[in-house]
């Protein structure tokens, strides 16, 4: 019999399947490691059984307690199923902007969730840091991985994601193209490949026009999972050796692109780091080898980026005076 004894067990190892469409014209290979292929849907599942694994270990997670953290459904995805497999509750704080599909996924691992406004500072009261700080208080036996400063996520990559990247590739590697949210998945695979190939790998950041990594004041966009308005413990700002900039309309007309040209159906922010994987094999060499993260996948944003009159409404989509997706893909 072939089987696995738990689904935790299907955390990690994912492929990695090449660009074929979207690179036309271009000498670089471009792989995409297609991370939605994880079990709960996204990279966060590596992360997350990492983080619980360590809460254990030293006693700060207990049995019975309670997990809280802030996220914007990928990370709470890992975590609710991991919390399910071991019999810890859940509760997630996310912003308004994240889909109601993705709150209802945290919600059928029996997770509770809590909805904040995206559109207030990160001091305000009401802001989803502030409310997951003040939950810890009020909820007896909770733990807070909090994925923005704890180690164990970007050590979940660099013990990880990174070193399947290098044995995947056969140390051919050369360039990492990776979105930016908390920092944890850049900081690293890019620590890891960087020591691996004795610094030749160039680590490259994707991420939203208006976040900090790019220079932005941290204006809203609405690509979900990337980007930030503050500088998270867990990004390494030495690291990345580019960062690239892209906006929204890029992110989702590729995205599209994805789908229908490349048969991955992803989230926004893995149309966003392929603009930014596309930027980088502009000025590649033929023998370069870019791999590029694909965070997750697209059912969680069909009423939004697979939606022509979300898209229409945002200006995305022609008539508005804004960049049109058929701009972009043309
Ligand atoms: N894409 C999506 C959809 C995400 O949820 C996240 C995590 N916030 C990222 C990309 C960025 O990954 P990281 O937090 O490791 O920088």
């Amino acid at each position: 019999m072939q089987y696995y004894e738990s689904v935790l067990d299907l955390i990690g190892n994912t492929p990695l399947v090449k660009l074929n469409k979207v690179t036309e014209g271009l000498a670089a290979t471009v792989l995409a490691k297609v991370e939605y292929l994880n079990p709960g849907g996204s990279i966060k599942d590596r992360i997350a059984q990492r983080m619980i694994d360590e809460a254990e270990a030293s006693g700060a997670l207990r049995p019975g307690g309670t997990i809280v953290e802030p996220t914007s459904g990928n990370t709470g995805v890992g975590l609710a199923m991991v919390a399910q497999q071991r019999g810890y509750k859940c509760v997630f704080v996310c912003p308004d902007k994240v889909s109601e599909d993705k709150r209802n996924v945290l919600k059928a691992y029996g997770a509770e969730v809590v909805v904040c406004p995206t559109a207030v500072d990160p001091e305000d009261p009401r802001s989803y840091y502030k409310v997951s700080d003040r939950l810890i208080h009020e909820i007896e036996g909770a733990w807070k991985p909090d994925q923005y400063s704890n180690p164990a996520n970007p050590a979940s990559h660099y013990h990880q994601t990174g070193p399947e990247l290098w044995k995947q590739t056969d140390g051919k590697i050369t360039h990492l193209v990776a979105g930016v949210g908390t920092g944890g998945t850049i900081t690293g695979i890019g620590k890891y490949l960087k020591e691996v190939s004795g610094g030749k790998v160039q680590v490259v950041g994707a991420d939203p026009e208006g976040s900090v990594y790019s220079g932005g004041t941290g204006r809203p966009y609405l690509v979900e999972g990337v980007g930030e308005d503050f500088w998270p413990e867990n990004y390494d700002r030495e690291l990345a050796d580019r960062i690239v900039e892209v906006t929204d309309a890029e992110s989702f007309a590729m995205t599209r692109r994805l789908a229908r040209e490349e048969g991955l159906l992803v989230g926004g922010s893995a149309g966003m780091a392929v603009v930014g994987a596309l930027a980088v094999a502009r000025d590649a060499s033929p023998d370069d080898v870019i791999v590029v993260i694909l965070p997750d996948g697209g059912r969680g944003y069909l009423s939004k980026i697979f939606n022509d009159a979300w898209m229409t409404e945002f200006g995305f989509m022609g008539g508005s005076g804004e960049t049109t997706v058929g701009e972009v893909l043309s």
